[in-house]
């Protein structure tokens, strides 16, 4: 028997096979981590694979050691981790290790033990009346942990260690579990009845559940991946890719994968798994219902389900719902737990214990045997993206995972990305469709929008609030109703905006605002690195200054304390909640009427409910329009949405006033119905014609270094590689395969290229404790195009310390 490992700090992407021992056959399965000799030392490994054969067989060295009892990786997860690895353009030695947890991966965390009482129901001797009615009580509750018994009966350990002598209890060291909910205060919920729209959706998902239950196809492995022996090799092994039949079969997921990495990677091929599911339901059309009930569902089944929700939304009161509904089979995982909760929640989920994980974009990692059910609820959050090595969007992962595992998956969204948009629109994902509120006589609230340009040219300045917002905000404050004002990130803004009109100077091929690059004063577009100069005046209406756009929450704060000098103001943003308040003491605050008026960033967009707010002020719209990003409209529509959904939710109907130089934008124009597909269809033909995702991938490459002249040099001859690489796969001219909309104006020539790439552009932090960063944007209608063509140029240009280079596929900043 053979085992394909990935090793331990061993060259990144190789693979190495060794012999499995005869008396430890049986025990090494896919996802066992091993010990074995490798070069001249001890190394870990991870088995990733069980060939038949060998190119080096009968000189391979055996497996030294199996390390743990049952394999610490589940055979989906390892082929998860390794269409990671190929897509995301990592390690997939780092792709496996961020299956697991720190505290679970290190070793160093272990499982808790404290002391546990019990009642023995004996007594060797008579007891005093005091150590009688002592046991008494540990009867009644009938026992506990040894802390607590000595709390709640007032007694000291003395005493219960003097019982334990007497024979009348037993002191033993037990597992404790570090429970990060705290369980016993929650009060258990019933599923509601369903409305018409619900049940229908609750029924299809159901449907791909059943499919899931039946599904008999296991994975079908393709051709094998060329090891490496562990003797240096000859061959490294390329990564695999999943392939997946374009052509739109029923059941191809949304994630463009058919080209594989490399002549020599697997296939993965499961026929079985059902189409995903896309819930597009408006803000409190009650998706969260039917999430529970699927969940419920697969229960009943016997299968398990992962919920991943954006970390913000992560709330006390999320995870209630879930617990609430399913007690104690709901396992957390998130940041905020320590290690100890997030080793035991782990060991529980891997034990079987737990068979509902809810968690932030990790969580789709989740140990989970006989999944059934995974939902991506927010599914658009840009936070479900880490934005460290492995750069994977756990929207995109899940899609995967469920294929693998042919299990069912709900992507939810009042706002859907438009990469998943567009899958429901072409078939891959099935749209199920919650179109209004779900409580009785709720109503969506009015939107009120106002012209910022108007509003400056009838006041002769330039002013923060228009008079419309602060009459809205007095009205507020005499009904002692609550109001929150809405701001963009702090320091968000990148771009430039002329205070008066609103104008920004934007990149004509791209169409998206250009950078402000303090360093040589002049904007660069961060798409196809092209530039220009600041204009001396605003071309929109002569006004001499330019600024970045918007203000910052400390500004609106003092502003709002002024205009209301009697009102109780709180602000919430990374400054004020890193300081002495926290996050939920503001929130509480606000929640319990102590505060009039909150105003703050993204924080308090989403997953709070607060029946007294009847008025939400977006301060600045623009701000959230003018980013440099093709999804600036996108982002923008998806912030008013969620910020309305605040407002109306108890019984006084709500009002949200969006300030805005824009009116006319179709971002903020739909937003104000919450019309969602009136808002798409403005943006998707836009998207093609300047061949924007979903129709195209996006991927940056960013080059770092110390000596600004050498990195730049560096990312020069990277990029000239790119450019070559991408000439040699270009096909013919008249081969027709460039996509619609990809238009060659980032460079010239007969033959379209299959992958665009940018010029060379300082990068938005284009400096940053001393490192030099530049960046080069590449698009091609195939993501594992483009990283064909990267691993060329960079076997081209080798890459030395103390200069890097990083890959962002599927790139959401640039
Ligand atoms: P979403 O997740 O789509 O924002 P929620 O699931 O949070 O919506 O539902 C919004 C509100 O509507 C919640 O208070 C929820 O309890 C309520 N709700 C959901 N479904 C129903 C239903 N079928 N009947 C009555 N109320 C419902
Ligand atoms: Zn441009």
């Amino acid at each position: 028997m053979i085992a394909r490992l990935c090793i331990e700090n061993a060259p990144a992407d190789r693979l190495f096979d060794y012999a499995v021992p005869a008396a430890l056959e049986g025990r090494v399965t896919i996802g066992s981590r091993v010990k074995v000799p490798f070069q001249r030392r001890a190394a870990t490994g991870f088995v990733v694979e069980l060939p038949e054969t060998s190119p080096f067989a009968g000189k391979l060295r055996p497996i030294a050691s199996v390390d743990d009892p049952s394999p610490m990786i589940l055979p989906p997860l390892v082929a998860l981790a390794r269409w990671m690895s190929g897509y995301y353009l990592a390690p997939l030695g780092k792709c496996l290790e961020t299956l697991l947890p720190a505290p679970v991966r290190t070793g160093n965390t272990r499982e808790k033990t404290l002391l546990y009482v019990e009642q023995t129901g004996r007594e060797d001797q008579p007891l005093t009346p005091r150590q009688r009615e002592l046991l008494e009580n540990i009867a009644r509750v009938g026992g506990g942990w040894l802390g607590q018994i000595c709390k709640e009966f007032s007694c000291s350990p003395e005493t219960l260690k003097k019982l334990a002598a007497l024979g009348a209890v037993t002191i033993e060291e037990r597992q404790a579990r570090r429970d990060p909910l705290r369980r016993g205060r929650i009060l258990p919920t019933q599923p509601l009845a369903l409305n018409q729209e619900q049940a229908a959706a609750l029924a299809s998902i159901v449907a791909a559940l059943c499919a899931a239950t039946g599904r008999a196809a296991p994975l079908e492995s393709g051709g094998a991946s060329a090891p490496a022996s562990s003797a240096p090799a000859s061959g490294g092994a390329s990564a695999p890719s999943l392939r997946v039949s374009e052509s739109g079969g029923a059941s191809a997921p949304g994630l463009r994968v058919s080209e594989s990495g490399g002549a020599s990677a697997p296939s993965l091929r499961n026929a079985g798994a059902p189409r995903p599911l896309l819930l597009f339901g408006v803000t409190g059309s009650g998706k969260t219902e039917v999430y529970l009930q699927a969940i419920a569902a697969a229960l009943e089944r016997g299968l398990g389900a992962i919920v991943l929700v954006p970390e913000i939304s992560l709330t006390p009161q999320t995870v209630q719902r879930f617990a609430s509904r399913f007690g104690d089979r709901i396992a957390v995982l998130h940041s905020a737990l320590s290690n100890g909760e997030r080793y035991d929640e782990w060991q529980r989920i891997r034990k079987g214990e737990a068979r509902v994980v809810v968690g932030p974009r990790s969580a789709i990692f989740a140990p989970i045997e006989h999944l059934g059910l995974i939902v991506v609820d927010e599914e658009h959050e840009p936070s479900y993206k880490q934005e460290e090595s492995p750069r994977y969007n756990a929207r995109d992962l899940a899609v995967m995972r469920a294929h693998i595992e042919g299990c069912a998956i709900v992507l939810g969204s009042a706002t859907p990305a438009l990469e998943s948009w567009n899958n429901a629109r072409s078939g891959k994902y099935t749209l199920l469709h919650l179109p209004r509120r779900a409580g009785e006589g709720v109503e969506m609230p009015f939107v009120h929008i106002i012209d910022m340009a108007q509003e400056n040219a009838r006041e002769g300045r330039a002013n923060v609030f228009s008079k419309e917002l602060i009459t809205a905000i007095g009205e507020r404050l005499e009904r002692s109703e609550q109001v929150i004002l809405f701001l963009n990130r702090r320091g968000y803004s990148t771009s430039l905006t002329c205070p008066s009109c609103g104008y920004v100077e934007t990149c004509p091929r791209c169409d998206i605002p250009y950078t402000y690059h303090r360093a040589d004063s002049c904007l660069r577009c961060h798409i196809c690195g092209g530039w220009t100069r600041i204009p001396e005046k605003c071309p929109g209406c002569g006004a001499p200054e330019f600024r970045y756009s918007g203000v910052g929450t400390q500004r609106v704060e003092q502003i709002v304390r002024r205009c209301f000098p009697s009102a109780k103001v709180a602000r919430m943003d990374a400054d004020s909640t890193s300081r002495k308040e926290s996050h939920d003491d503001i929130l509480d605050a606000f929640k319990a009427g102590r505060t009039d008026i909150l105003v703050g960033t993204q924080m308090i967009a989403k997953g709070l409910h607060f029946p007294r707010v009847t008025l939400v002020g977006i301060v600045n719209a623009d701000s959230s329009l003018n980013i440099p990003d093709f999804r600036a409209g996108e982002r923008t529509f998806q912030l008013l949405a969620q910020v309305s959904g605040r407002t109306g939710r108890g019984a006084i109907p709500g009002e949200v006033f969006v300030q805005t130089f824009s009116p006319e934008h179709p971002a903020v124009k739909m937003a104000r119905t919450e019309n969602y597909e009136g808002f798409v269809d403005i943006e998707l033909p836009q998207r093609l014609a300047l061949g924007y995702p979903p129709f195209t991938h996006l991927t940056c490459v960013t080059v770092a270094g110390p000596d600004e002249r050498l990195t730049g040099v560096l990312a020069g001859r990277l990029r000239a590689a790119l450019c070559a690489a991408s000439d040699r796969a270009a096909p013919p001219a008249s081969g027709g395969a460039s996509a619609p909309g990809l238009r060659a104006t980032e460079r010239g020539g007969a033959r379209a290229p299959s992958v665009r790439v940018s010029e060379v552009c300082p990068a938005a932090l284009a400096k940053a404790d001393g490192i030099y960063r530049f960046q080069i944007v590449l698009r091609a209608t195939s993501a594992m195009r483009t990283n064909a063509i990267v691993k060329a140029a960079l076997a081209a240009v080798p890459v030395e310390a103390p200069f890097r280079v990083t890959v962002d596929v599927d790139a959401f900043s640039f």
